[in-house]
C-alpha cells in the first residue's frame, strides 16, 4: 500500500507537533501509534486522515535519498487514517509493517518500519491533519438504518473510528462489519470489537472471513473460510437499496498498473476492486458506497 492522498478541499489541514504517547503493538507487524496533541483536542471527524513526511526523521535520511534516486521524485508524505475516535484522548494511527519481497517487491518500503518498530514512544513528531471524505454523512440517520464496513487488513483502520464514533454518538443505524484476514492473528482490535458486539447487540453485528487460516477450530458463523464472495454479502445485506457501505483495503496501485501496461497482462485485482465488483452485481447503487483505497 502506497499513497499519499490528496488534502480534501473542505478545511485546510494544519500541521502539528504532537507526541507519541505510546505504541502498542496490535499484531506481529501492525502497531497503533497513540498521539497526544496537548491540551487542545484536535477537530477532526472519524474515518479521515493525517499525512506524515519521512524527511522530518533523520534515521530515514540516507533511504530515502537513495528511494528518491531510484525512483526520479521526492518521496512524498505517507497519509494514515485513524483508528480513533474524535471523542477518545489520544488521536490514534495503526501502521502496518509494508513487506519488502525481493524479487517481488520493487522497492523497500520507507516510513511505515520505522513507524511500527522505530520505538517512537516519546518522540515528538510532525503530521499534517485533518483530512479525508471518508466520514460518516451529517445526516446518516435520515440516509440510512444500516452501515456496512467491508475491510481488509489495514483497511479496519478508519472505519473502527467510524464504528465507536457512532456508538458514541447514540447514532440509530446498526452496523455490519465484515472484516477480511489471512488468520485469526492478523485481526485488528479484535477483542475491542467483540466488546462493542457484546455492549450493543442490536446495533453491532461482526463476521470475520479468513483466508489462510489453519486451525479449523477457529470457523463458525461468525468466522468464516476463504474471502468475502458474493452470497456473503447478499446474506448480510438484505437492505440493499437502503444501506451504505463503507469499503476499505488494498486496491491495484499505480505500480501494478504501470506493469500491466509493461507486460500486457491485466493488473490482478484486490480486495477493493474485487468487492466493489459484488456490490455491483447486487445491484447497490455506487452513491451508497464509499470507499478508501489504500494502492
Ligand atoms: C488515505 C490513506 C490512508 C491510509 N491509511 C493507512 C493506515 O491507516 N494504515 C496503514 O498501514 N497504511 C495506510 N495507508 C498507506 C500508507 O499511506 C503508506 O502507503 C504505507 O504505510 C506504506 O508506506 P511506506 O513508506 O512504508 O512504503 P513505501 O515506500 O510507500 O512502499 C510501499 C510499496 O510501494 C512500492 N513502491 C513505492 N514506490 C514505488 C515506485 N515508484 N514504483 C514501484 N513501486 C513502488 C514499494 O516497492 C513497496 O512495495 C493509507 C493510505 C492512504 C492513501
Amino acid at each position: 500500500m502506497s499513497a499519499e492522498a490528496a488534502p480534501s478541499r473542505s478545511r485546510k489541514p494544519v500541521e502539528y507537533e504532537v507526541t507519541v504517547d505510546r505504541v502498542r503493538m496490535d499484531t506481529h507487524d501492525t502497531a497503533t501509534l497513540f498521539l497526544d496533541f496537548g491540551e487542545t483536542p484536535p477537530d477532526y471527524k472519524a474515518g479521515q486522515f493525517i499525512n506524515i513526511d519521512p524527511h522530518q526523521f533523520p534515521a530515514l535520511g540516507r533511504l530515502s535519498a537513495f528511494l528518491q534516486e531510484q525512483k526520479g521524485r521526492k518521496e512524498p508524505q505517507r497519509s494514515y487514517s485513524m483508528a480513533s475516535a474524535p471523542h477518545e484522548r489520544h488521536v490514534a494511527i495503526t501502521v502496518k509493517d509494508e513487506e519488502f519481497i525481493p524479487g517481488l517487491t520493487r522497492y523497500p518500503p520507507l516510513l511505515s518500519p520505522l513507524l511500527v518498530h522505530g520505538r517512537l514512544t516519546g518522540a515528538r513528531i510532525k503530521v499534517l491533519g485533518f483530512m479525508g471524505p471518508y466520514v460518516l454523512p451529517e445526516d446518516v440517520e435520515q440516509r440510512t438504518g444500516h452501515v456496512v464496513h467491508l475491510v481488509a487488513g489495514s483497511g479496519a483502520v478508519p472505519n473502527f473510528g467510524i464504528l465507536k464514533d457512532a456508538l458514541h454518538r447514540n447514532l440509530k443505524p446498526r452496523h455490519t462489519v465484515l472484516m477480511s484476514n489471512k488468520t485469526w492473528g492478523d485481526v485488528l482490535y479484535r477483542e475491542e470489537l467483540e466488546s462493542l458486539e457484546r455492549q450493543y447487540p442490536d446495533r453491532v453485528r461482526l463476521v470475520h472471513t479468513l483466508t489462510r487460516e489453519l486451525d479449523e477450530s477457529r470457523f463458525s458463523a461468525s468466522v468464516r473460510k476463504g474471502r468475502i464472495h458474493q452470497a456473503l454479502l447478499e446474506e448480510l445485506i438484505p437492505d440493499r437499496d437502503t444501506c451504505l457501505v463503507y469499503a476499505c483495503g488494498p486496491a491495484i496501485t499505480p505500480w501494478d498498473r504501470r506493469k500491466a501496461l509493461e507486460t500486457r497482462t491485466p493488473a490482478t485485482p484486490r480486495f477493493m476492486e474485487t468487492v466493489l465488483g459484488h456490490l455491483h452485481a447486487l445491484g447497490i447503487e455506487d452513491k451508497r458506497i464509499r470507499r478508501e483505497t489504500y494502492g
